[in-house]
């Protein structure tokens, strides 16, 4: 007999995970959330993110292979489905060695070595010339990559969910628990929810996870294109702020970020931090502006997304609440995209053996 899934959440986590499972038979899913693809809330990651594919993980840990998963399956959008909103994309990474031992420089330590575990995932990986480093720069690394246009890529996943017979709502749960009352599904008694709340787990009754903290990230969306993506090791202006440039698939124009502000809850942009985000990509990029400065840029929006980091890394794990067999998949602060197909295959092996034979509440 088919088994009701409820998946709690809508972003990139609950909608990929709803989407995989949806290509398999037995199953009657329901996304329920309280944000839903075209909404911009600071409790709703996904849609601020750039989005690209730009591993931080640490070479040998479950992190690394979530995202050396994701790879093929993000390539193969951009090659064959180009009504997903995502595509291939250069990326540059260039370092300062003035930024060793900072923050920023220690978090993306795997992704500024010259030799990074995804070097043999990713095409063409290399590493560039010294004589061909813009000022300041002493070492970069090149590959291509993907950029994905969360405004298309996320009401995607919908309509393939859709299609594939997943049901939609809009929902609040103030304890995990009130997702299994029959009425929160459309064909009644609930079998197994799956939690994909992101950065709110740390509010979700039964859940509460305190380690998930936000990373404020804060953006400026413009109409000028940068031509291909770049990341810097670090800035000139504080341990919690960064420098990336990448321009959307479709038209979805080109995100300046940003910062990494841990802790930070903060919804709303600061203009002088705006204007430093601004400052350092036309520096670092100068195609964006044909060398002009920041009166240059076409500014479309300013914007500001929560990444939420958990302490030892996204969480799936099976777990039974209050006599509910529950699925987690949370946490995976800034690599939610680019961890998403790995995260979502390991989620629904854990549904698997939660509903399996040989499971026992
Ligand atoms: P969310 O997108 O936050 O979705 C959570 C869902 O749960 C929402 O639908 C919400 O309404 C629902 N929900 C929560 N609590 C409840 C409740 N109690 N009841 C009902 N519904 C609930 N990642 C990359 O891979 N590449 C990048 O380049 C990248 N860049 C980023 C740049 C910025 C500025 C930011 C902010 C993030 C970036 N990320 C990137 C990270 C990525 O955006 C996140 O990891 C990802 O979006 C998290 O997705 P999620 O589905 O777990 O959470």
């Amino acid at each position: 007999m088919s088994k009701n899934i409820i998946i709690i959440g809508a972003g990139v986590a609950g909608l990929t995970t709803a989407l995989l499972l949806s290509k398999k038979p037995g199953y009657n899913i329901h996304v329920a959330a309280k944000h839903m693809p075209g909404d911009y809330d600071i409790e709703y990651a996904s849609p601020w993110a750039g989005a690209n594919y730009m591993p931080v993980s640490v070479g040998g840990s479950q992190a690394a292979k979530w995202d050396a998963e994701t790879w093929a399956p993000l390539a193969d959008l951009a090659r064959n489905y180009p009504e997903a909103g995502v595509h291939f994309q250069e990326c540059e990474i260039h370092t300062r060695e003035k930024d060793a031992g900072s923050a920023t420089a220690a978090w993306f330590a795997d992704l500024l070595s010259s030799n990074p575990w995804f070097a043999k995932v990713v095409p063409n990986f290399r590493t560039l010339t010294k004589d061909s480093l813009g000022p300041g720069i002493d070492s970069a690394t090149a590959f291509t990559s993907v950029c994905i246009n969360t405004a298309i890529y996320l009401p995607w996943l919908v309509s393939q969910c859709l299609a594939n017979g997943v049901t939609f709502k809009r929902a609040i749960f103030e304890h995990i628990r009130d997702a299994s009352a029959p009425s929160s599904h459309p064909r009644g008694t609930v079998d197994l929810i799956v939690n994909c709340t992101g950065l709110m787990a740390s509010k979700l009754g039964g859940v509460e996870d305190t380690t998930v903290v936000p990373a404020r990230g804060q953006i400026v969306l413009v109409r000028n294109e940068a031509g291909k993506m770049l990341d810097v090791s670090g800035t000139d202006d504080g341990d919690d702020e960064a420098c990336y440039v990448m321009t959307r698939a479709a038209g979805g124009g080109t995100i300046l970020g940003g910062s990494y502000q841990k802790g930070s809850w903060e919804s709303q942009p600061d203009p002088n931090l705006a204007i430093r985000i601004m400052k350092r990509a036309v520096a670092m990029c100068p195609a964006l502006t044909n060398g002009g400065g920041i009166e240059d840029l076409d500014v479309i929006r300013h914007g500001v997304g929560l990444r939420p980091v958990r302490e030892g890394g996204t969480r799936i794990e099976k777990e039974v609440i209050e006599g509910i067999r529950v699925v987690h998949n949370y946490g995976a602060g800034g690599a939610g995209y680019q961890s998403s197909y790995g995260c979502a295959l390991e989620t629904i092996n854990l549904i698997e053996e939660s509903l399996g034979p040989r499971s026992r509440l």
